[in-house]
């Protein structure tokens, strides 16, 4: 069961990846998690890496790529794996096709969490924090019990700027552009599953489930 999943901030990625990876017992390749273990295994890819983003810079594609087939060799991934983060464009995808042919492998399905974008700016900017005390909460899914003040310690909520409208809605068009050609790309090799991500979290991983069958490999 090979996969990779995707969707825009605020898709409910995480939640999903950590259901499916339990329910099918494969790896969850996160980029962020692949570069912390090949810097800390100190591998020579690693440790590139880490030059890179000690400096500030970007780590090049040819670094990123490498770490992967590293990480897609690992014995953990013989029965499958689940990518999250990666590819994030055409050049990336293609060295991934590449990589698995090496590998003899190939992906199953590329799952989409397709969520309108009203919901995502309801979900991504209704983050509320405590001045005083760092308590989150959010209008719609926690809210405080008195609008505005902290339950625990009745400080004022106050919201990040990270979260306001404006800087969301450019987070999610940047993304939106950015996702196109990538989609677009796995809709034409048939991998492209489309999940309908506006539903409640159960009922998503009930049809991932469908998607990908019930059984425990
Ligand atoms: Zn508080």
């Amino acid at each position: 069961m090979n996969l990779v999943l995707m969707g825009l901030p605020g898709a409910g990625k995480g939640t999903q990846a950590e259901q499916i990876v339990e329910h099918y017992d494969i790896p969850h390749i996160s980029t962020g998690d692949m570069f912390r273990a090949a810097i800390k295994e100190g591998t020579p890819l690693g440790l590139k890496a880490k030059s890179f983003m000690d400096q500030g810079n970007l780590v090049p594609d040819e670094v990123t790529i490498g770490i992967v087939r590293e990480r897609l060799n690992k014995q953990d991934c013989e029965n499958g794996f689940l990518l999250d983060g990666f590819p994030r464009t055409v050049a990336q995808a293609d060295a991934l096709e590449t990589i698995l042919e090496e590998l003899n492998k190939k992906i199953d399905y590329v799952i989409n969490i397709d969520v309108d974008e009203s919901i995502l700016m309801e979900r991504l900017t209704g983050r509320r924090i405590c001045k005083d005390c760092g308590a989150t909460y959010h209008l719609v899914f926690n809210p405080p019990a008195k609008e505005g003040v902290c339950d625990k310690c009745e400080g004022e909520l106050y919201q990040r700027a990270d979260d306001n409208e404006e800087t969301v809605s450019t987070r999610l068009s940047v993304n939106v552009e950015q996702s196109k050609p990538l989609l677009h790309f796995y809709e034409e090799k048939g991998y492209l599953r489309n999940i309908n991500g506006n539903q409640d979290i159960n009922v998503v991983f009930d049809d991932i489930r469908n998607l990908l069958g019930g059984v425990k490999q």
